[in-house]
């Protein structure tokens, strides 16, 4: 398209609103297309030309790509029948926060850098704060998801446990090991974060989560902990999952906070998916106790309904983050230091982007009362459909229904664990190949279950009922 080698702003002008129609032409049929792509291995790969292009296209033709290559090979994740994984709703309001931090195309690197990027953050980040009914006594950032944020308060927890062993010879010259605990309906991540800040999987201890709940037990982490100890290991950090993965159980914080508090250790709180919850004051008593957490982590993009990558990390004592984090090369130095929050040493990139605008867009052209009887809506739908399934004699709702996700099984008479297993792949499978909804399969307690996670956007009741007839067509024809 342009001869100078660059798009010039009025060639953007108009490339953009043809985009833009083209994103609320695609947001306006996404109901009608195949929730998950009809597309095997190498499909895409096979479709895209093997050389770079040689000269500028017309946006039109990437346009028609998108349509003929891209769409087809996606997860309608903004589909109003997916209920897949988690809701990761990407608002239209956020997206044009989005937007407006590409275009301006700020270089997050420091205040100075841009003032306007650590300033508004600054902002947003209290505003999500008070409407979560959060203490002031959180200071807040935002990261690019919750595995970051774990990893970010392991490495703390680590350095609190050793008087900053990283300014001497680091883990490998401590005299005993360090040891972590979550519960074993945690998130892989958190798996990820231990291991990677170097405590090593000997040292990492999933607590037993028993049936009905699947919430940590505590005296199971007592007991493990108190065991370490015994035998010369030193607790340095407890994470607890408030919206676990497989069930959206929440892990008993006060209780943990107490266990914790006993041995030193430091508390993560990983409410990537239930901290929406908070912004529902009838539903906050499920993080009862995340006053007392060292840190706390929540996903607004997630059932919130923000763009991905805008992950909230909470943390009491932000010097002692800072003390962990920073560096200081001389060609970020200023004369404002110290006056002035510097985000690049509250986690671990340099370069940020200007995350908080589609916060700031979100919260100003939706509003909290839109967004929050949006997540009553889906609390509701959620247990209507608990209930109808639940009332159902072939079928069974495994765990508590604590928000929006609804884990069932279906259990004619007569299959062996074995049967059941293959069964339950097989009917879910059927209802993701009619391509009208897509449920994902998960293990709880070894055995296959499928979650349907409540939460998109644009999903309404009747969507339930019509995703509630075909499990039971799917599955009649199977049983
Ligand atoms: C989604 C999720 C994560 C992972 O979050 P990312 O932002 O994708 O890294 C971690 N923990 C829980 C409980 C989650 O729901």
């Amino acid at each position: 398209m342009p001869d100078n080698g660059r798009m010039d702003p009025e060639e953007f002008r108009s490339a953009g609103h043809e985009l833009v129609d083209w994103i609320a032409d695609y947001r306006m049929k996404v109901g009608s297309l195949p929730v998950r792509p009809v597309v095997a291995p190498g499909d895409v790969l096979r479709a895209l030309p093997a050389t770079p292009p040689v000269a500028a296209d017309a946006l039109s033709d990437i346009v028609a790509d998108l349509d003929s290559i891209i769409v087809p090979a996606i997860t309608h994740t903004q589909h109003p029948r997916n209920f897949a994984w988690f809701p990761a709703n990407a608002s239209l309001s956020s997206v044009l926060g989005d937007l407006a931090a590409a275009g301006l195309g700020v270089l997050g690197l420091s205040w100075q850098s841009a003032p306007a990027l650590t300033e508004l953050e600054q902002a947003v980040c209290d505003w999500m704060r008070q409407l979560a009914g959060l203490s002031d006594a959180w200071s807040g950032t935002i990261l690019d998801g919750a595995s970051t944020a774990c990893l970010v308060a392991l490495l703390v927890a680590r350095e609190r446990a050793t008087s900053s062993s990283l300014r001497r010879g680091g883990l490998q010259q401590e005299a005993s090991p360090l040891t972590v605990y979550c519960s074993r309906e945690a998130h892989s991540s958190v798996a990820k974060a231990a291991l990677l800040a170097g405590y090593g999987s000997d040292n990492l201890r999933l607590v037993d989560a028993p049936p009905p709940g699947y919430e940590m037990n505590p005296s199971a982490l007592a007991a493990a902990m108190a065991a370490d100890v015994e035998q010369g290991r030193r607790p340095a950090a407890v994470v607890a999952t408030a919206g676990t993965t497989g069930t959206t159980a929440f892990d008993p914080i006060r209780d943990i906070a107490e266990i914790a508090g006993r041995h030193g250790a430091y508390l993560h709180v990983d409410a990537a998916m239930g901290g929406t919850a908070l912004l529902l004051e009838e539903r906050r008593e499920l993080l009862e106790g995340v006053e007392e957490a060292d840190s706390v982590c929540w996903n607004p993009h997630k059932w919130m309904g923000m763009v991905l990558e805008t992950s909230l990390y909470y943390v009491r004592d932000p010097a002692e983050l800072v003390g962990v984090m920073a560096t200081d090369p001389s060609y970020l130095r200023s004369s404002v230091d110290g006056a002035v929050v510097q985000y690049r040493d509250w986690g671990i990139p340099l370069g940020r982007r200007f995350r908080a605008l589609k916060v700031w867009f979100q919260l100003r052209l939706d509003g909290p009362a839109a967004i929050r009887a949006r997540l009553r809506r889906d609390l509701a739908n959620a247990s209507r459909l608990a209930s109808l399934v639940g009332a159902h004699p072939d079928w069974r709702v495994l765990a508590p229904v604590r928000l929006q996700t609804v884990c069932v099984r279906h259990e004619p008479e007569g299959l062996g664990a074995d049967a059941l297993d293959a069964h339950t792949l097989a009917w879910c499978e059927a209802v993701n190949a009619t391509g009208r909804a897509h449920l994902t399969p998960a293990k709880l307690e070894g055995r296959w279950m499928v979650r349907i996670s409540v939460g998109a956007e644009p999903t309404e009741w009747d969507d339930l009922e019509e995703l509630w007839t075909l499990m039971r067509e799917a599955a009649s024809e199977r049983s």
